[in-house]
């Protein structure tokens, strides 16, 4: 362990991001410090579990008995954390301990709150981790042989924290690294309490107790006759140190799941629920998965990392596996340990195997059936569920085909029919005898949904409508066509479907209706040009006097323009005019046929504001408003 200087020590400048996240953590986090022990010793972890893959392959490189040491010295106020992992070379801790790799650092500082707990917890996340060293200590050594690297070869890395580094060749006799923090011990600052037993022995149990490998402290025994304790040089394990998920689900408690996921997670709140199983047959393998309560921040990044961890006969193969999991459940989180799949299996590999696709279909069915757990059983774990998860969730009715009616099923909505929240089912059991659609309608927002003119019609007659007003809702009702037998209309495209429900007299009526608005309607059509890919006469309004729709299977204007301010391509969709005949400006267009054009405008204008949409020319519509108060 002993190291000596072989070189001039060379000194780098921290990438900027750095710097600005130094400074950051050191003054926000500063009420949550401790948890840099957890930092670090889960990257010791990490670097054991690569370690041990990389030994898979060549054995040259393993050889080291696995663990964590945690040493302290309360005099020199150092505190000091070594492991037997892979170690790092110099390139290693220069693209790992001088810069941050991963995308997503200015997201990080977006998402800072000055909420210190909040911020804290955003810190595992995103993959900062090391840094955090710097909230206790004034100076951080980190001393490294990578495995494979000569012993003479080992690296030393020094930083205060302020901006720079130094680099330097040292001797190491072992592989692997070595983390020494110099506590800082200014009156505001102080964090010399780490350089404790007690301290650190329940830092370890708080955060690390599941880490699958032994993190070892100086044995101390009480000594009668110097009255105190007195290290007795033996080494001892403080975590429990055996991977969760292979114990047997009689011996394990909720706080046992709970404590394991919040290591896994970094997650401040417990999980909403979990699932733990030995799954045999023809693919054998162990899962616990967790459904969690908060949404990781990168949930709609398409390159996110996903939750769930493989394993391989307990050796550490991968995170972020995607294959194990479809993307509609990517927030689930956990563990699944196969017995079958090969130790040297690759991410392509994966995308392959029929055992990972076993195992991804038997955890989906896990996943699902756990959600509708919640929905039966614990309505307010489920309604939790649904604000945080509801709008991924609603993504698998396009992604899954093969469980698309289980997904439907656990979908929620707003409505006019109901207060709470409702589901497809619940709707159905609602429906007016001779109602045989189910009617939904897609808005921005839902006051927007709420105050549609579109619904005027079916308020008038009593039907309900789902106020649908998630982004991902027009795509899902381009897959999900139908439910129990019953097709699903968006009342903002085509027809509407109100004719369904009108009796004979009121269809005779409206047929005449339309024959004599026909001069009308065609000149609006001339009056209005291209603006407008149609203009019929519609039973939907009762108070307005128009609204737009668009032909089934168009994109809504609605989603068009979110596209639009996202920065992504829509289609340029002209929308149909419907009018209502019994409305007096339309009653008064009919009989003053010379102020058609003028009004024909303002139709659309008024369509258009009403459904949330933006004027084409403001300045000419203020212009025919004043025109025609004047006038
Ligand atoms: P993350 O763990 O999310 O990658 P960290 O900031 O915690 O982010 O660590 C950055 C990187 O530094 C790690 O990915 C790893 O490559 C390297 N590293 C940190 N600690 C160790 C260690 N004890 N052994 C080997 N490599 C380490
Ligand atoms: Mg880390």
């Amino acid at each position: 362990m002993t190291t000596t200087t072989t070189t001039t020590p060379q000194t780098h400048v921290f990438q900027a991001e750095v710097k600005q996240l130094l400074n950051l953590m050191i003054h926000s986090l500063y009420s949550n410090k401790e948890i840099f022990l957890r930092e670090l010793i889960s990257n010791a972890s990490d670097a054991l579990d690569k370690r041990r893959f990389l030994a898979l392959s060549d054995a040259a490189l393993g050889g080291d008995e696995a663990r964590v040491r945690i040493t302290f010295d309360s005099a020199a106020k150092t505190l000091t954390i070594a492991d037997t992992g892979v170690g790092m070379d110099a390139a290693d801790a220069q693209a790992h301990l001088g810069t941050i790799a991963k995308s997503g650092t200015k997201e990080f500082f977006g998402k800072l709150s000055g909420d210190q707990q909040k911020d804290a917890s955003l810190i595992g996340q995103f993959g900062v981790g090391f840094y955090s060293a710097f909230i206790v200590a004034k100076n951080v050594v980190v001393r490294s042989r990578k495995a494979g690297v000569a012993v003479d070869a080992a690296i030393e890395w020094t930083s205060a924290g302020e901006g720079e580094y130094t680099l330097n060749t040292i001797n190491k006799a072992d592989v692997g690294t070595e983390i020494t923090l110099h506590l800082r011990d200014e009156e505001d600052t102080d964090a010399t309490e780490f350089a404790d037993r007690w301290k650190l022995t329940e830092l370890v149990k708080k955060y690390s107790n599941h880490v699958s490998f032994p993190i070892q402290m100086v044995k101390e025994d009480w000594d009668e006759k110097e009255s105190k304790f007195v290290t007795t040089g033996e080494w001892e394990t403080v975590n429990e140190a055996s991977s969760l998920w292979t114990r047997s689900k009689n011996e394990l408690t909720k706080d046992d799941y709970d404590s394991f996921y919040a290591s896994l997670s970094y997650d401040r709140e417990p999980p909403l629920a979990y699932t733990h199983n030995r799954v045999e047959g023809r693919s054998e393998y162990t899962q616990l998965l967790y459904v969690p309560a908060t949404a990781p921040f990168d949930l709609y990044e398409r390159d996110r990392v996903a939750g769930v961890k493989l394993y391989v006969k307990r050796v550490f193969i991968m995170d972020d596996a995607k294959a194990l999991m479809p993307s509609y459940l990517r927030f689930i989180k956990g563990v699944i340990d196969s017995n079958d799949l090969p130790l040297n299996v690759s991410r392509e590999l994966l995308q392959e195997s029929r055992d990972v696709k076993a195992i991804r279909e038997g955890s989906t069915k896990r996943v699902l059936s756990m959600i509708e757990d919640l929905a039966e059983n614990n309505p307010e774990a489920f309604s939790k569920f649904n604000a945080t998860f509801g709008a991924v969730l609603k993504e698998g009715t396009g992604e899954d085909f093969a469980n698309k009616d289980r997904i439907a099923k656990l979908l929620r909505f707003a409505s006019t029919g109901a207060d709470a929240l409702t589901s497809f089912a619940e709707y159905v059991a609602r429906m007016k005898p001779e109602q045989t659609q189910i009617y939904v309608l897609t808005a921005d927002t839902l006051a927007a949904a709420k105050a549609s003119p579109q619904l005027e019609g079916f308020k008038k007659k009593g039907v309900e409508v789902l106020l649908l007003t998630d982004r991902v809702d027009e795509w899902m009702l381009s897959h999900l066509r139908d439910f129990d037998g019953k097709p699903i209309t968006n009342v903002t495209k085509g027809a509407a479907g109100l004719e369904s429900l009108q009796d004979e007299a009121e269809k005779a009526e409206a047929a005449k209706v339309a024959e004599d608005m026909k001069p009308l309607v065609e000149s609006i059509k001339t009056a209005l040009g291209d603006k407008v890919k149609d203009v019929r006469t519609t039973a939907r309004l009762t108070d307005s006097a128009a609204c737009l729709v668009v032909e089934d299977g168009e994109m809504s204007a609605h989603l068009a323009r979110m596209l639009k301010q996202a920065g992504q391509d829509a289609p340029d969709v002209k929308p149909i005019l419907e009018i209502n005949p019994a409305h007096a400006l339309v009653l008064r267009m009919q009989a003053k046929a010379d102020q058609v054009p003028a009004l024909a405008q303002l139709l659309l204008d008024h369509a258009t504001l009403a459904e949330g949409g933006q004027l084409e020319d403001p300045a000419g519509y203020v212009q025919r408003v004043n025109a025609l108060l004047l006038g």
